[in-house]
This record gives C-alpha cells, structure tokens and sequence, in this order.
C-alpha cells in the first residue's frame, strides 16, 4: 500500500486473473511462440480489456483512460506480458489515438476514439513512400483541397497491416514552402475509399504484414484533416515520439528472454557441454541487465508525458536500445534451435515437431527490421547525437 492508498500486491494480483480468465487460451498459446499476431488476436483481448474498463492504460480518464499511476501502468504491462496477452495493438491506442486527442476536432475525437478504445477501427500508418523514408520530409503523395474534399494521389510504402485496416493516418503535401516540412498535412483516410489499391509486400519471413498502398484521385473530406493545413511535421513528430517509447517493449522482451532460459535449460538437460551452456547464459544475463536500464528510461519517458514534460531524445535513445536488445535476443534462439531447422526450412515447413524452430527462424529473420521500422538506427543515433551535441555532421 502507498500513500495515496493504492495496494500494488493486490492490483498485480487483479490483472494476472483478469489476464488468465479473459484472454482466450489459443491467443496466448501464439504469443507465448512468440507467433505473428493478426487482427484477429488483438481485437479479442482489446475487447475483453474494454468490457473492463481497461481498454486505454495511457489515456486521460476524460476520453476512456484508466486514470493509473505510473507504477500501475508498468504492472499492468509487466503482467500481460507474463501471462502472454498479446500487446495492444499500438497504431491505434499509441499512435493516432493521442493525435486526436492532442489537435484534432470534438467530431474527430467523438468520431475515432470510440473505435480504437473497443477494438473496432483498425488504423495503420502511411508516412514512408519510395525515396521518402529516413527523408521523411520529402514525401510527395499529393493531396489538393476541392470544395470540402481533398483529392490524394501518389504511393506509399512498407504500410504495416495495411490489407487488414480500416482507416489510415496519412502524411500528405498540401502545399510548398523554403523549406520541405512545411506543406505537408495529416489527413485520417478510409482505405474502402474509391481510387485506393493496396498492393502486398512479401518479406523475408514469408509473413504478409507490409503493403503498397497506391492512390489514384481517392477524395476525403476536409474534415479528416488533423490540425491545421500545413502542421502536419509538427504533428508527426508528436507522434513518431510516442511510436518510438512503446512501453509495452521491455516488458515484452523480459518475457521473451525468460522463454529462453528455460529453451536454454531444456537444450543442456542432458548435455556435458557446460562451456557451450556458459557461454549461452552469459549471453542472457547481459541482455537482462540492460532490459533493467532500459525499462528504467521508458518508466522515466511515460513520467514525462504523463506530466506533459518534453521528451527530448529519449524515445530515439529508447528505440535505439530495444531495436538492438530484440535482435540480440533473437540472435540467441537462432544459434540455439533456428539454425539447423532454418537450413532444412523447405523441407519440414508446417512438421509440428518443429515448429519452435521455425518460429526462431522466422524471428531472426522479422526482427532484422526493427532497427529499420519507425526510423532507423543511424536516424536514431543523429537524434541523440544532435541533443547531445547540438549538430551532427552531415
Ligand atoms: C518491418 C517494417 C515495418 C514498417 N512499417 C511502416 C509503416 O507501418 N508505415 C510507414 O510509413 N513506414 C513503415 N516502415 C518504413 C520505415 O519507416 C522505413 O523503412 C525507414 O524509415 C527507412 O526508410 P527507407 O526504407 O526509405 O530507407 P532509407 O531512408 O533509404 O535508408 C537507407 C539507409 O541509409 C541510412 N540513412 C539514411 N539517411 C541517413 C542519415 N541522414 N544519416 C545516417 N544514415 C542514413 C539508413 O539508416 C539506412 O541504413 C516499416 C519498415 C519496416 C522494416
């Protein structure tokens, strides 16, 4: 019990039988493979967290936020996390949903934010295009105010979920300026919009979760703009911070990392080889000791902007270190059980007996673009390196 006479004991209790009793059994038997998740996964256990009252951890209480603390809110994530609850799907809940809240209209906030609290809306994010990815500013998809529409034409890429969403967020140019972040806008776009053509990307992994997405003069109305005509920078900075300090990572990475101490265990049960097992656990304890650095920066960022403080670089310094701790992560799983099933692949797709491998495999092959997805490592570092020391060569 604290101060202000909240039981933390028994809150972890609540939120570990909530988490057992209501997320369906076959959706925690995939995140605990650490399988891909689809809309279906997330939508059953958003549901379940809305019929509780739990649906938005960081959200303010006056739109359907939980009101918790800080130490609340990591609890809450600590725990899914170890009960294997899918995380919440964040394009919506992390990303645009605290852009309506921050700059868009009393229709907007009545109109989205029901949808993403329940799981309904299912929005994905359209920034990059081709050439305009870590140049994020010089993106040219084009949209032209008509009447009480705009009218989008050009091309995105790498759209996560994309062929599975509703609505998209979309950086678009509505005008020019000196320089290339001024004209640019966000507009909330439909994707059953007519002119709109979702193409898919097939990745390395074989999973289908990127896209094209391909406008030929789709009109909206004027009324999806967020903000102002030409904040559309400002407003994606806004959100890229709040991509990039995901708090659900460092707790979903201690989880994963704990599947591999016990795969570790299972592995050297009947094996003399103590140097190779030594050498396995020393790999693991490194990264465990980091993990506790870095859930200290995100309870450290999520203080901040629960008491609206600026977050500087901490988000890039955040992304830069989970992006590089799941890859280790990964790396570890592949050398012990990927390997050799990842060079049989062909063969022994779909024999459950080695699906655990597979599911390595696959991993280390997905988790190559974290440090990719959301900005790169070297964007990253730029950031860090320009709020430490004022400018980075070019
Ligand atoms: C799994 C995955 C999911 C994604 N999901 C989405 C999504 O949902 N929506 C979306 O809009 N985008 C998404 N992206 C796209 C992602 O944001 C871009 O891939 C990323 O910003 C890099 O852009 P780029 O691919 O054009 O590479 P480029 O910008 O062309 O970069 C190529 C290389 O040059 C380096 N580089 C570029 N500029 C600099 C610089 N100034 N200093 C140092 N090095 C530099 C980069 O670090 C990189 O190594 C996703 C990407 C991946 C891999």
């Amino acid at each position: 019990m604290d101060d202000a006479g909240i039981d933390y004991v028994a809150f972890e209790q609540e939120v570990r039988e909530f988490a057992l009793a209501h997320c369906p059994p076959d959706v925690r038997a995939i995140v605990a493979a650490n399988g891909k998740l689809t809309r279906r996964e997330y939508s059953l256990w958003q549901k379940a967290l809305f019929e509780r009252g739990w649906a938005a951890p960081g959200w303010r209480k006056e739109y359907g936020g939980t009101g918790w603390d800080l130490r609340q809110r990591f609890i809450f994530e600590d725990m899914s996390a170890q009960c294997d609850c899918p995380p919440q799907y964040h394009h919506g809940l992390n990303h645009i949903g605290p852009v309506i809240m921050q700059f868009g209209t009393e229709e907007q906030k009545k109109r989205y934010l029901p949808g993403i609290l329940e799981g309904e809306d299912w929005w994905c994010q359209g920034y990059s295009e081709p050439g305009s990815g870590s140049d994020l500013a010089s993106l040219k998809t084009k949209a032209v105010r008509e009447g009480d529409s705009y009218v989008i034409s050009g091309q995105k890429i790498w759209t996560s979920h994309a062929h599975e969403a509703d609505i998209m967020y979309a950086l678009v140019r509505t005008g020019t300026g000196s320089r290339k972040q001024e004209g640019i806008s966000m507009l909330l776009v439909p994707l059953d919009t007519p002119g709109i053509e979702r193409r898919p990307i097939r990745t390395i992994d074989r999973w289908h979760h990127l896209n094209e997405v391909y406008f030929d003069a789709a009109r909206v109305p004027a009324a999806n703009l967020v903000g102002s005509e030409g904040d559309g920078w400002r407003i994606a900075k806004f959100l890229l911070e709040r991509e990039r300090m995901n708090p659900h990572h460092v707790p979903r990475l201690t989880r994963l990392l704990q599947h591999l101490e016990q795969l570790v265990h299972e592995r050297f049960a009947r094996s003399e080889d103590e140097r190779a097992r030594h050498a396995f656990e020393a790999r693991i304890v490194l990264i465990e000791a980091e993990l506790l650095g870095a859930r200290e920066l995100v309870l450290d960022a999520i203080d901040d902007v629960m008491n609206a403080r600026p977050l500087g670089s901490k988000p890039s310094a955040l992304k830069l270190k989970v992006s590089e701790l799941a890859q280790r992560i990964v790396d570890i799983g592949f050398d012990l059980v990927g390997a050799d099933v990842g060079s049989r692949m062909s063969v022994v797709e779909g024999s459950a007996g080695e699906l655990a491998g597979i599911e390595w495999v696959h991993n280390e092959l997905y988790y190559r673009g974290r440090s990719i997805a959301g900005g790169t490592t070297e964007i990253q570092r730029n950031v860090v390196a320009r709020a430490l020391f004022g400018s980075v060569a070019q």
